[in-house]
């Protein structure tokens, strides 16, 4: 397989940069010369990490949206390009999904 820097490397592009978009540059990536194009100024889409939430003490709380539930049995691709195959798992909760 070429490398990404390598001249035969082809030239893909991707665009998006959600969790979708972020693990097909990711892998892509190893074998092509990847362009991620992202409309937001933030990478992550609908997995986000926001600092919206104050408690009444004042203090800032963060929150994340998106993944809630990552493990082989439900999410076994992403678990896999993201963690590798020697990461422990627990088993799923209940989710609303
Ligand atoms: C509260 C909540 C809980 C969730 N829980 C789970 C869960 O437990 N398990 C699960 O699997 N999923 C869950 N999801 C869904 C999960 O977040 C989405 O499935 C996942 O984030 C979708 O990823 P995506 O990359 O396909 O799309 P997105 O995250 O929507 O990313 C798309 C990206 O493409 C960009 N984009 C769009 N159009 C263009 C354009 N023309 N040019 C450039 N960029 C563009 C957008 O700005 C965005 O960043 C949850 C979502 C929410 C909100």
């Amino acid at each position: 397989m070429p490398r990404s820097s390598g001249e035969s490397a082809r030239r893909t592009a991707v665009v998006g940069g959600g969790v979708a978009g972020l693990t097909a540059a990711h892998i892509l990536g190893r074998a092509h010369r990847v362009t991620l194009y992202e409309a937001d100024d933030r990478l992550g889409g609908h997995a986000h990490t926001t600092r919206d939430l104050t408690s009444s003490d004042g203090r800032g709380h963060r929150v994340d949206s998106g993944f809630t539930v990552h493990n082989r049995r439900t999410t076994a691709a992403p678990t896999r390009t993201c963690c590798g195959s020697s990461t422990s798992s627990a088993p799923p909760p209940r989710s609303r999904r």
